[in-house]
């Protein structure tokens, strides 16, 4: 038996591409040598600067994934590039409190027009320039499964991810296309500068995320991008509609 992350020939899209998770896997993927990557992001600069990382083979698409008709667009250009997808990493994401007591209407519509109906719409939009056979793996997250006190609308947004990957999975079987969510614990990534906090504040934080992980420590984003790879590859051929926690045994503690 062969194992291997051989990427090569492979027609690969992912995103949330210009920071953080995404980004990493993007480099991951073109290193395993995907013969071409979109990196799809809203952020123009973060696009640029992650498609520069990788060279020729990137090419970017600037996108509200909230947004149906991006998703349309990019499908064409999909179509146009003649180049049918074998592997899809919908990770685009964002994180914020949403206290019961006093959150707005605004916040809560916001998560999951990014979280939840951008992953619909996206993946709707981009099926038929799908290849049989391919992987999907949409980005959920612990907090799907673990209580975060004050990131209820956060939580639901990713339950609702979990759920998808396990419908999906049964609508795509008949054209064998694999779809699985997977989960990451605490990553040290921008998202969490994006709250806001003053430094101090954010360093108690991402302290007290690393002791709630049996590791003792939060996670990176290569250890992310090592599991998107292994579930699009064909080491995962015989795996799909599950939930891959990839936690440092945040979930076990
Ligand atoms: P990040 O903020 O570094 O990256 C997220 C990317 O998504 C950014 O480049 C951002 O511009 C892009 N994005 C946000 N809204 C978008 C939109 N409407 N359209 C297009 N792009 C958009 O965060 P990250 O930590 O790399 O998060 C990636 C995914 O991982 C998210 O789905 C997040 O919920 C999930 N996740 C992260 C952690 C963690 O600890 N970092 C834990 C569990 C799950």
């Amino acid at each position: 038996m062969k194992l291997n992350l051989d990427f090569t020939g492979r027609h690969v899209l992912v995103t949330g591409a210009a920071s953080g998770i995404g980004r990493v896997t993007a480099n991951a993927f073109a290193a395993a040598g995907a013969e071409s990557l979109w990196l799809v992001d809203l952020d123009e600069a973060g696009l640029a600067a992650a498609a520069a990382e990788i060279g020729p083979r990137a090419q970017t698409f600037a996108a509200d994934v909230s947004q149906v008709a991006s998703h349309q667009a990019l499908a064409a250009r999909v179509a146009e590039a003649g180049t049918p997808l074998d592997a899809l990493f919908l990770n685009a994401g964002i994180f914020y409190p949403t206290p019961l007591a006093d959150a707005p209407e605004a916040g809560y519509d916001k998560l999951f027009a990014v979280n939840v109906k951008g992953l619909f719409f996206g993946l709707q939009a981009l099926l038929p320039h799908v290849r049989d056979g391919a992987s999907v793996v949409l980005c959920s997250s612990v907090a799907a499964q673990y209580v975060l006190p004050g990131y209820s609308v956060y939580s639901a947004t990713k339950a609702a991810v979990n759920a998808y990957a396990r419908q999906w999975a049964h609508e795509l079987a008949p054209r064998r296309i694999r779809v699985n969510s997977l989960s990451p614990g605490p990553i040290e990534t921008p998202i969490f500068a994006k709250l806001g906090l003053p430094q101090e504040q954010l360093d108690g934080f991402m302290g007290s995320l690393g002791q709630m992980v049996l590791l003792g420590r939060v996670g990176r984003s290569e250890e992310v991008a090592a599991a998107v790879l292994f579930l699009c590859s064909d080491l995962a051929s015989y795996i799909t509609g599950i939930d891959l926690p990839v936690d440092g045994g945040y979930l076990a503690f």
